[in-house]
């Protein structure tokens, strides 16, 4: 077994039980020091950042040869890019000098205040810089009901749908992380079916529970990731939250898909888990009828067992009130199969690209991961915490979601990625 992931290891920082970030995690983010200092790399446990710029300049991190200031650097990408195994050697001696039994940081007090910092003092900041970000529909039970809801029962599923891991190239520019408000969009819609379109703020705004893997080593343009080699390619995981306006995305979605609806907001949790840290995890994924073409068959099939959450604070409301409970072993079309489908044609991913799952509904009615299928298209309201109705997201109104995988007395965990609606900005004048 891969120390690493030992479940009886303990650090000397204290890890509460139900904490999503124990010694088995160790995820990577990007944070500064509330009120100086640039962003730089840092390593989450428990409730503490471990500054990894401090500690490779104390030469902590020496025997990984890593190049001068890799983690000295606002974005994961320099380390994302490294050989697989280099990067494994600093998984490895982040979790020894974290050990509870290893002394030099442990006892080194000068040390441990440079580097270990409270998270409450630190802020947050988007990861990773995203090249390019693609967004694919790989749920089936969500495909289904989203299907049934537009086209009706018979035809739910495209003819394509059980054959390719549906997709669209989204938009990277307007990627934020966790805690940044989302701005109401406005577009076009049509209200009424067969009369011309208005102009205003989105009327049904909403949701998608997703998670999304970053790519570590890229591969060249013109040659496909085999579907049974995508481990060297993922460096790790985060939680995603793909708001979306269903009112403008009905009128503007065909023929060419997602546009206006998708691209003013998609939130990301702060901390990237590795696959190192979810293989305990990993668990079959589901079967596929019929079988897909053979690039898509993959030689060991599996995805990973990690519990997801959404909860829903609706706006002038002290307390939330989950809404949702899913889990990511659900997608029909696991994160191998999409990497093949991606670069079938030979499209080249680039260190830092994010590919993101689409919404993750399960096969239960509170397993549903946007408010479109858990109101059943705003016909069956949900209530808030203290009972107020909501069809779709209200201006003020907070949603949070959580991922984390339970293993035995303790989790390894993504913590959150929250964002709260604000109202629509007033249009500039239109100019000369
Ligand atoms: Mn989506």
């Amino acid at each position: 077994m891969d120390p690493t992931v030992d479940p009886r290891a303990k650090s000397f920082v204290p890890v509460a039980a139900d904490s999503h970030f124990p010694l088995q995690n160790l995820p990577y983010g990007v944070f500064s020091p509330r009120g100086h200092d640039t962003p730089r790399v840092g390593v989450r446990i428990g409730d503490m950042v471990l500054d990894l710029a401090v500690i490779q300049d104390d030469g902590l991190l020496d025997e990984a040869e890593l190049p001068d200031g890799v983690f000295a650097c606002p974005w994961l990408n320099p380390f994302m890019g490294l050989p697989v195994p280099q990067r494994r050697l600093v998984r490895d001696r982040l979790h020894r000098l974290l050990n509870v039994d290893e002394p030099a940081l442990r006892d080194d007090r000068d040390l441990r205040a440079r580097a270990l910092r409270p998270l409450a003092a630190c802020d947050l900041h988007m990861p990773v810089g995203v090249p390019d970000y693609t967004d694919f529909y790989s749920s089936r039970e969500h495909a289904t009901n989203v299907g049934i809801m537009f086209r009706g029962a018979e035809n739910a599923l495209m003819p394509n749908w059980l054959h390719l891991p549906v997709g669209y190239h989204g938009r990277a520019s307007s990627l934020v992380v966790s805690g940044q408000p989302v701005i109401r969009p406005q577009g076009q819609t049509q209200p009424v079916e067969g009369a011309p379109p208005v102009f205003g703020p989105s009327r049904l705004l909403d949701f998608e529970l997703e998670m999304g893997f970053f790519i570590g080593s890229g591969n060249p343009l013109g040659e496909p990731v085999p579907v049974g080699r995508s481990d060297e390619h993922i460096f790790g995981l985060v939680l995603v939250n793909d708001w979306s306006a269903r009112d403008i995305q009905k009128w503007e979605y065909q023929p060419l898909g997602p546009f206006n609806a998708k691209n003013f907001a998609t939130s990301v949790s702060p901390w990237v888990v590795t696959l190192e840290a979810l293989a305990p995890f990993r668990c079959d994924a589901p079967g596929q009828d019929p079988a897909p073409l053979p690039y898509l068959t993959e030689p060991d099939r599996h995805t990973y067992d990690i519990r997801l959450e959404v909860h829903l604070q609706a706006a002038g409301e002290l307390q939330a009130r989950r809404i949702c409970a899913s889990n990511f072993r659900y997608l029909y079309w696991t994160m191998a199969q999409q990497l093949a489908h991606h670069t079938i044609t030979g499209c080249n991913l680039n260190t830092g690209d994010l590919l993101a799952s689409g919404t993750i509904s399960g096969p239960d009615a509170d397993s549903y991961g946007s408010l479109l299928e858990l109101t059943w298209r705003g016909t069956k309201p949900l209530l808030t915490a203290e009972g107020a109705e909501r069809r779709f997201l209200a201006d003020g109104d907070s949603v949070t979601m959580a991922a984390w995988c339970q293993g035995d007395g303790y989790r390894v965990g993504f913590g959150e990625v929250t964002g709260t609606i604000l109202p629509a900005r007033p249009l500039p004048p239109p100019g000369r």
